[in-house]
Protein backbone atom coordinates (compact mmCIF):
# COMPACT_ATOMS: atom_id res chain seq x y z
CA UNK A 1 0.00 0.00 0.00
CA UNK A 2 1.44 3.50 -0.84
CA UNK A 3 -0.96 6.26 0.22
CA UNK A 4 -0.57 9.30 -1.37
CA UNK A 5 1.33 7.62 -4.16
CA UNK A 6 4.70 6.96 -2.25
CA UNK A 7 6.20 4.89 -0.17
CA UNK A 8 7.02 5.07 3.63
CA UNK A 9 10.82 4.27 2.56
CA UNK A 10 10.10 7.32 0.43
CA UNK A 11 8.66 9.77 2.83
CA UNK A 12 11.37 8.45 5.31
CA UNK A 13 13.63 10.49 3.11
CA UNK A 14 11.32 13.21 1.91
CA UNK A 15 10.27 13.90 5.84
CA UNK A 16 13.04 16.73 6.76
CA UNK A 17 12.89 18.34 3.08
CA UNK A 18 8.78 18.50 3.96
CA UNK A 19 9.33 19.78 7.79
CA UNK A 20 11.65 22.26 5.96
CA UNK A 21 9.39 23.54 3.41
CA UNK A 22 11.77 22.75 0.83
CA UNK A 23 9.43 20.15 -1.14
CA UNK A 24 7.96 21.33 -4.71
CA UNK A 25 4.31 21.58 -4.01
CA UNK A 26 2.91 18.20 -5.68
CA UNK A 27 5.56 16.25 -3.83
CA UNK A 28 4.75 17.98 -0.53
CA UNK A 29 1.03 17.20 -1.21
CA UNK A 30 1.75 13.61 -1.39
CA UNK A 31 3.65 13.53 2.03
CA UNK A 32 0.72 15.04 3.29
CA UNK A 33 -1.36 12.52 2.02
CA UNK A 34 0.64 9.69 2.81
CA UNK A 35 0.72 11.27 6.60
CA UNK A 36 -2.88 11.47 6.91
CA UNK A 37 -3.42 7.38 6.05
CA UNK A 38 -0.31 5.73 7.54
CA UNK A 39 0.02 5.28 11.46
CA UNK A 40 4.07 4.31 11.34
CA UNK A 41 4.57 7.40 9.26
CA UNK A 42 2.62 9.77 11.43
CA UNK A 43 4.08 8.48 14.48
CA UNK A 44 7.69 8.70 12.47
CA UNK A 45 7.20 12.69 11.82
CA UNK A 46 5.90 13.18 15.49
CA UNK A 47 9.06 11.67 17.15
CA UNK A 48 11.44 13.92 13.82
CA UNK A 49 9.14 16.74 15.10
CA UNK A 50 10.13 16.76 18.53
CA UNK A 51 13.76 15.82 18.29
CA UNK A 52 14.61 18.98 15.88
CA UNK A 53 12.19 21.01 18.60
CA UNK A 54 14.89 19.29 21.20
CA UNK A 55 17.92 20.00 19.44
CA UNK A 56 16.78 23.70 18.90
CA UNK A 57 15.97 24.51 22.14
CA UNK A 58 19.06 22.82 23.58
CA UNK A 59 21.09 25.37 20.91
CA UNK A 60 19.15 28.45 22.25
CA UNK A 61 19.95 27.94 25.50
CA UNK A 62 23.67 27.14 24.81
CA UNK A 63 23.82 30.64 23.13
CA UNK A 64 21.64 32.64 25.82
CA UNK A 65 23.72 30.76 28.24
CA UNK A 66 27.05 29.77 27.73
CA UNK A 67 29.43 28.09 29.38
CA UNK A 68 31.68 31.07 31.32
CA UNK A 69 33.08 29.32 34.42
CA UNK A 70 34.04 26.49 31.64
CA UNK A 71 35.23 28.79 28.78
CA UNK A 72 37.42 31.29 31.79
CA UNK A 73 38.82 27.74 33.25
CA UNK A 74 40.26 27.67 29.78
CA UNK A 75 41.65 30.58 29.15
CA UNK A 76 43.55 30.25 32.45
CA UNK A 77 44.74 26.90 31.76
CA UNK A 78 45.97 28.23 28.32
CA UNK A 79 47.42 30.97 29.42
CA UNK A 80 49.39 29.11 32.45
CA UNK A 81 50.69 27.05 29.82
CA UNK A 82 52.32 29.63 27.38
CA UNK A 83 53.89 31.34 29.87
CA UNK A 84 56.00 28.47 31.37
ZN1 LIG B 1 4.03 5.25 5.53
Amino acid sequence: MKPGGISCKEVVELVTAYLDGALSPELAERVRVHLELCDPCIRYVEQIRVTGQLAATATRDLELHPDRDALLATFRNFTRTTDS
